[in-house]
């Protein structure tokens, strides 16, 4: 949900049932030419997640719109004039922009999109989760920093059932994530002061 814009969804490459979809551009006119080619694209693309549609009763530009929706993380377009070059044309999901490829190694101009994609949106993610999280050493500034800030406070925590529940009930929160990158990094427990390397995310439901 993290990635979601105002067109949709965006699915990560590697979590994404159709990582590309090959979308067909036909004019009337060089058709078969242009959906054979489309279709050797789906066999040599064979190993990653990708599905032709060529349907007859929807419009390119629709179909643009329907996967973007979706959240599908890249977009391979071929037209008459491709087929003629020799090459695709790839729309990532993000915006960066249209990549001209040659057709012959379309398969790791693909893979490598993906990755590309799949890096940028981690990155993003990552941003967007340390702009949400601020960290707090007592109650009370938990408290006044989730009041003046919605989001994640990060506290360091002893373990006990005990301090889990107080932190609960003062502060109307759960926990949500122990951190990996965080742990054994030496501090006291929120609640009772006892020293320990437990760090983890604490916020509120909505
Ligand atoms: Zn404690």
């Amino acid at each position: 949900m993290t990635h979601g814009d105002d067109r949709g969804l965006f699915l990560p490459p590697k979590v994404a049932p159709v990582q590309a979809v090959i979308v067909p551009i036909l004019f009337g006119k060089n058709d078969d030419m242009v959906l054979d080619k489309c279709r050797e694209a789906l066999s040599t693309l064979e190993g990653l997640r990708v599905k032709l549609d060529d349907d007859p009763n929807q419009t390119a530009g629709w179909k643009f719109n329907q996967y973007e929706m979706l959240g599908v993380p890249v977009r391979i377009e071929i037209g008459p004039k491709d087929v003629q070059k020799e090459q695709a044309v790839l729309v990532p999901r993000d915006r960066s922009g249209k990549r001209f490829v040659k057709f012959e190694s379309l398969k790791d101009e693909v893979g490598n999109l993906l990755d590309e994609v799949q890096a940028g949106m981690l990155k993003a993610a990552r941003a967007r989760v340390g702009d949400m999280t601020q960290q707090a050493t007592t109650i009370q500034e938990f408290k006044q920093k989730l009041a003046a800030k919605p989001g994640y406070i990060l506290v360091h925590w002893c373990g006990s059932q005990k301090c889990e529940d107080t932190l609960i009930d003062e502060t109307k929160t759960t926990p949500r994530a122990m951190p990996r990158d965080e742990q054994h990094k030496t501090g006291k427990c929120i609640v009772c002061d006892k020293e320990t390397d437990t760090v983890i995310y604490y916020a509120r439901t909505y």
